[in-house]
């Protein structure tokens, strides 16, 4: 019988457990499985071993170079490549790859963004192997490169890069969480891994439109153009009839991701003309970052091969809908049991109440925080802005969740749960289902969905790392809490049901199950003390509140100076992005628009000149009436230009920090806006033949 596609080509391209299985002697096998799932240590020998059996592996299949893959404060990927070449006898090649190099690397340290943890001249990093994350082959023009997942840290120890933390949180969730479930005599659990299911959200347009616009190549996004006269009103996208060019798109994006054991699993059109979602199957929280990664990766090549470009920024187009990520997050022991799965009576399950209150005191002491953690540039234009959840953090647990906990604070406890009814549709051929026991709500910035906490605020162009880190460290550290007073106690039912009561009674403000897009809401969250840090720059002091750096150094998760280090990398990234979108549009107004408009409006002088000699009555009021309104727009537009250069040079002047962010935010940011208007309204009056830039309707449409 002929192979699945699927089963043809999934995980071909990784070092996975069958191979293994087949390169690994037995016992190094059994050391190495041991690491990777019960977290012991790795012993030097082992590495050796598993060095050899790697580039036997590699080599079977075509690699020439190999990799410390690593992931830098940058949010994206970094690597450098090195041939297995070794030495040469005689006219030989020799192949060679040792446990050495595979357990670390050394890759100059000093170009990479570290917030002041290392001054430019020490140069030296370390790139350390993450064997929990599978290795795997990369294949593409440069031919078969073996990629290495690491681990990337400065000579003294401290965390440059966004896996280490996460890591570090993992490890943290899960001491804290076995201890919760040792009192629960859960003795047979010994690990508890948290699961993660990325959605990822993106657009597609053309190539050859997308290389017509410096906007898009040097900041992602669209720094000017007008509104088509269709945009998402009609919801004919959403869901809609994948078209023949994105299909194929989407096909070969399958088939790559499959080869690198990435769980693809769903895909349609999203809101926005020219939007798309792809969500592959969770997995725990380190491979899911590592395989967001390569989503993102691959997304951007593949789309090349079919002269599309993917655009993973927030809000590429202004006037549709921007990109987000959905972070499903969820506690998984090694037993099998997701530990925030109700079961089939929720109100009877202390052990899942426990967790569920942990993670709401979590989320409420720790809100700016998890804030900061889904904060970009880009995200900054969606949060809040009746596309995706509000900045103002909440939680929804749908009816069921809701009433139990109105019980519990009612009562101290809780005897009864709704449940799920039979749905009537009110035909007869079509069977009864049966309907959840809870709806959704699309506008939760962080929403119960059944057996997971769905996070949304996620921009879709960011690493999912800082925000598990942050759900895994501060919902460990409630869980310590917990830990230590429930040992203590000489009854612990009693005791764990007063933990839940209390618990409860002191977040139930960040429980919220009503419309988060509504204007009252802001209201209502206001009264009940909700912060609301409107942009990244805002969010970024919750990195270095007192209690962030308590927490973090309680979990060994971050120090402070790693804290102090990621608030002033945050102030400068942001102002940076800003400087260069500033730049960008100084430099397309400058060069394109107004020399383009001025050969417009020169062109309708013209026109009035000589058809008024020809003909002295001719009426001429339509070209006039045009001419001079497209001279106040290039006027106005000259003037905003002025001030934004000022302000652009005023920023650049002031030293780089929170205040200097602070200026871009408010002060370049806005003029920005001024200098985006009346070119804006330009593009509607000007001959269509003059633009220089595809327009918004040939770019969301003409894909
Ligand atoms: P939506 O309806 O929001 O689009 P889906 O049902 O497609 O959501 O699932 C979204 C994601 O949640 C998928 O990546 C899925 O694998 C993931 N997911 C499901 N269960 C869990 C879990 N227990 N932990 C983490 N992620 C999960
Ligand atoms: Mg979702």
């Amino acid at each position: 019988m002929q192979k699945n596609v699927i089963e043809d080509v999934f995980g071909t391209k990784v070092f996975n457990d069958d191979v293994m299985r087949e390169y690994l002697p037995k016992k190094t096998y059994a050391a190495l499985k041991s690491t990777i799932e019960n977290g012991e240590e790795l012993q030097p020998d082992v590495a050796n071993v598993v060095a050899h059996a790697m580039k036997e592996w590699a080599l079977a299949n075509g690699a020439t170079h190999y990799t410390h893959w690593f992931q830098p404060m940058t949010g994206v990927t970094a690597e450098k490549h090195d041939s297995f070449l070794s030495a040469e006898s005689d006219a030989h090649a020799i192949l060679e790859f040792s446990g050495k190099e595979l357990i670390k690397g050394e890759p100059d340290a000093s170009s990479f963004p570290s917030g002041g943890l290392r001054a430019t001249f020490e140069a030296r990093g370390y790139t350390a192997w993450d064997c929990t994350s599978p290795a795997f082959l990369r294949e593409d023009a440069i031919g078969t490169v073996f990629c290495i997942p690491t681990a990337f840290c400065s000579y003294t120890g401290e965390a440059l890069d966004k896996k280490t933390p996460l890591l570090r949180s993992m490890e943290a969730i899960s001491k804290q969480a076995v201890r919760v479930l040792k009192l629960f005599g859960k003795d047979d659990v010994a690990t508890v891994k948290c699961s993660v299911g990325p959605e990822q959200e993106y657009f597609l347009i053309d190539r050859d439109q997308y290389l017509k616009r410096d906007d898009l190549i040097f900041t992602g996004r669209t720094l000017f153009g007008a509104m088509p006269p269709k945009g998402q009103e009609l919801d004919d996208h959403y869901f809609g009839a994948i078209r023949e060019r994105q299909a194929a798109f989407m096909n070969e994006l399958n088939t790559e991701l499959w080869k690198l054991g990435i769980l693809s699993k769903t895909q349609h059109n999203e809101v926005a003309p020219a939007q798309h979602e792809m969500a592959p199957i969770y997995s725990t929280a380190n491979i899911a970052s590592d395989h967001n990664q390569l989503v993102m990766e691959t997304m951007k090549k593949v789309a090349r091969r079919h002269n599309l470009e993917c655009l993973l920024h927030e809000k590429p187009f202004a006037g549709v809908n921007g990109s987000g990520k959905h972070d499903n997050w969820s506690l998984v022991t090694n037993t099998g049991e997701n530990l925030l799965s109700p079961g089939k009576m929720p109100y009877d399950n202390k052990q899942f109440l426990l967790f569920l209150a942990a993670v709401i005191a979590a989320v409420d002491d720790n809100a700016t925080l998890l804030r900061m953690s889904a904060a970009n540039p880009g995200n900054d234009h969606r949060l809040g802005a009746n596309e995706a959840p509000p900045a103002i953090i909440s939680i929804f647990l749908g009816e069921q969740l809701e009433d139990i906990v109105e019980q519990i604070l009612a009562t101290g406890t809780a005897d009864h749960s709704n449940k799920g009814e039979r749905m009537d549709i009110g035909v007869h051929t079509i069977p009864a289902i049966k309907k959840d026991a809870t709806d959704r709500n699309r506008t939760s910035p962080f929403a119960f969905t059944g057996n997971k906490f769905e996070f949304r605020m996620l921009g879709s162009s960011q690493s999912v790392s800082d925000a598990n880190t942050v759900l895994n460290t501060t919902v460990a550290d409630v869980l310590q809490n917990m830990a230590d007073e429930l040992e203590k106690a000489d009854d612990f039912d009693s005791a764990a049901d007063k933990i839940i009561y209390e618990t409860l009674k002191a977040h139930q403000k960040i429980i919220f199950n009503g419309n988060g897009y509504a204007d009252e809401w802001l209201v209502e969250a206001e009264k009940r003390g909700l912060p609301n840090a409107r942009t990244m720059v805002d969010a970024t002091a919750s990195l270095l509140y007192p209690k962030t750096i308590e927490i973090f150094e309680r979990q060994h998760v971050f120090t402070e100076t790693e804290l102090e280090s990621r608030a002033e990398i945050n102030y400068e990234a942001y102002s940076k992005a800003i400087n260069i979108e500033a730049k960008t549009m100084i430099e397309m107004a400058s060069k394109q628009y107004i020399p383009m408009v001025i050969r417009y409006v020169t062109s309708l002088a013209e026109s009035i000149n000589s058809i008024s000699s020809a003909c002295a009555a001719a009426d001429v009021s339509v070209q006039t009436e045009l001419l001079t309104k497209c001279s106040t727009l290039l006027a106005n537009a000259k003037k905003a230009l002025v001030s934004l250069k000022d302000a652009e040079q005023k920023a650049n002047a002031m030293e780089e920090g929170k205040e200097q962010a602070e200026f871009f935010r408010d002060t370049v940011f806005t003029a920005m806006a001024e200098l985006r208007t009346p070119i804006d309204e330009l593009e509607m009056l000007v001959d269509k033949e003059y633009w220089p830039v595809p327009s918004y309707g040939d770019m969301l449409f003409e894909v």
